[in-house]
């Protein structure tokens, strides 16, 4: 079960009477707990979870992802904590390097709460179980092959065989989904593709906090090379006192699984923290290396799959993971879903007539989802278009003043908590990304351009904190 399935599962367990999991891994079984060994639990669940490669890397949960998913599963959070999670004051707690300085850290009501993509499925995971019992049934181990169907019912194909029959087929089957193959053989029109690739890799292990660590020096650290850069890494803190660090690099920079080479990478960033921590800090994992990990979108919103099935998660858009917004849009796509089905199935009508319209929904669905996602596609893709050897299909590139104002807005955060809060909650998916012009926005991005320009530094000109650092 993944991420948005399990989601999901609480806004359809709602409206079904009987509900199918498919899942083609086993289960990761018990959860990763403080107490006892997180590093190797996370590790043992990674093994376990084939289908999620990403599974041991750090899985970063925006804002507007966590309250996505204590909304469709109250109480989510507080049980996420009470298993370990770590709460998170996103702009207190954690340290960010960019643009050649760290942005200025406030208390704020920007929260999160720390946890490894382990623990944030094994709690989704048992309380969707917990919440359904006796409605859904979970077969794991089970890969799908093969979709059919007709205009009154769908099947879905086992590798074992088998077929089964629904009234609704939602496929989340992450972002190697084979659905468009599916369709593509059964000669369905397969959406438009749009690509943008920075070609991405992720080096990362994890390390002991050490027990004196000074938390409120930091607790996590993320490190941007920008604006010329492209190398990053970042270290969140996990359940246990464990860190989940990751080096990264685009456009043919890989970071080394060299062990001395690892820690040289992170001497070389532009901000030491990072190295210091881990240059001191036990490492309780081996290093381990994710590549693949480029923005795709499929327009299943121009192209709707055929009746009774839907497309959410990553099989509609996955994205650079470094922005940490995957989990984030998958819970407020489950939302979507909850909205639309309501909407859309009349709950006083014959059993008849609610499978006919649950059958009809897939186009007014994916169409409203296309709009849940566009914040995050467009942040993620306007920035990697910018790295030098980005691959690009089928997406408009970002206008250059855009690009300066939002320079000048990053730039800003490391002196104007006021703005540091407005761009954290449009990246945390809390408000829109039109909340970036928002008066007071405007003012603090136009004056920090307008001394851009008198330095005459346009477009990669420092702060005048990162100056006065200097
Ligand atoms: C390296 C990396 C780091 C990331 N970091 C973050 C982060 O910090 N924050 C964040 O929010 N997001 C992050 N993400 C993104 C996040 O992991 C995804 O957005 C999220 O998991 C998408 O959920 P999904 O359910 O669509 O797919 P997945 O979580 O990938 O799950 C797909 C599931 O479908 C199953 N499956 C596939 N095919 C079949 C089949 N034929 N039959 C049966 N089952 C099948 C798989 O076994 C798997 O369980 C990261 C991604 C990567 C690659």
């Amino acid at each position: 079960m993944s991420s948005v399935r399990r989601a999901f599962q609480a806004v359809i367990g709602k409206q079904f009477d009987r509900v199918t999991l498919l899942e083609a891994d086993k289960l990761a079984s018990p959860a990763p707990e403080t107490d006892g060994q997180p590093a190797e639990a996370i590790m043992q669940a990674a093994k376990q979870r084939r289908g999620i490669p990403q599974l041991a890397h750090p899985h970063t949960l925006a804002m507007g992802g966590l309250e996505a998913m204590d909304a469709l599963l109250p109480g989510f959070e507080e049980e996420l904590v009470r298993r370990g999670g770590i709460k998170l004051d996103l702009a207190r707690d954690l340290r960010f390097y960019d643009f050649g300085a760290n942005y200025v850290r406030a208390d704020s009501t920007l929260k999160s709460v720390g946890a490894s993509r382990a623990l944030i499925q094994s709690t989704l995971q048992d309380e969707v179980m917990r919440r359904n019992a006796g409605k859904l049934t979970v077969m794991e181990g089970c890969r799908v092959s093969g979709l059919l169907w007709d205009e009154e019912k769908t099947w879905v194909e086992l590798r074992s065989g088998e077929e089964l029959q629904a009234d609704l087929v939602i496929v989340a089957s992450g972002r190697a989904s084979c659905l468009p193959q599916w369709l593509k053989a059964a000669g369905h029109p397969v959406p438009a593709v749009h690509k943008v690739d920075a070609q991405l890799v992720y080096v990362g292990r994890m390390y002991e906090m050490p027990k004196d660590w000074d938390k409120k020096k930091w607790m996590g650290h993320i490190t941007f090379s920008r604006p010329t850069g492209l190398t990053g890494a970042g270290m969140v803190p996990v359940e246990g006192s464990v860190w989940q660090m990751v080096e990264w690099g685009y456009n043919g920079v890989v970071p080394p699984m060299d062990e001395q080479a690892f820690l040289d990478y992170a001497a070389n960033l532009p901000d030491k923290e990072i190295y210091n921590a881990i240059s001191s800090a036990k490492a309780l994992t081996p290093l381990c290396k994710h590549a693949g990990a480029n923005n795709v979108q499929r327009c299943w919103d121009a192209t709707p799959p055929p009746p009774g099935v839907l497309v959410i998660g990553d099989g509609v858009q996955a994205l650079n993971p470094v922005y940490a917004q995957g989990m984030s849009v998958a819970a407020k796509s489950a939302e979507c879903l909850g909205k639309v089905m309501q909407a859309s199935v009349p709950g006083k009508a014959s059993p008849e007539a609610r499978r006919q319209a649950v059958r009809g929904m897939g186009p007014s669905f994916q169409k409203q989802l296309a709009a849940v996602v566009a914040p995050a596609w467009m942040m993620a893709t306007s920035e990697d278009q910018r790295y030098p050897g980005t691959k690009v299909e089928g997406v408009a590139k970002p206008p250059r003043l855009l690009c300066l104002y939002i320079d000048a807005l990053v730039k800003s955060c490391h002196h104007n908590a006021a703005v540091l809060m407005g761009f954290f909650e449009v990246a945390h998916l809390v408000r829109p990304p039109t909340h970036l012009f928002h008066p007071r926005m405007l003012a603090a991005g136009l004056k920090q351009m307008l001394w851009d320009a008198w330095q005459g530094l346009w477009p990669a000109a420092p702060s005048r904190a990162a100056l006065k650092a200097e």
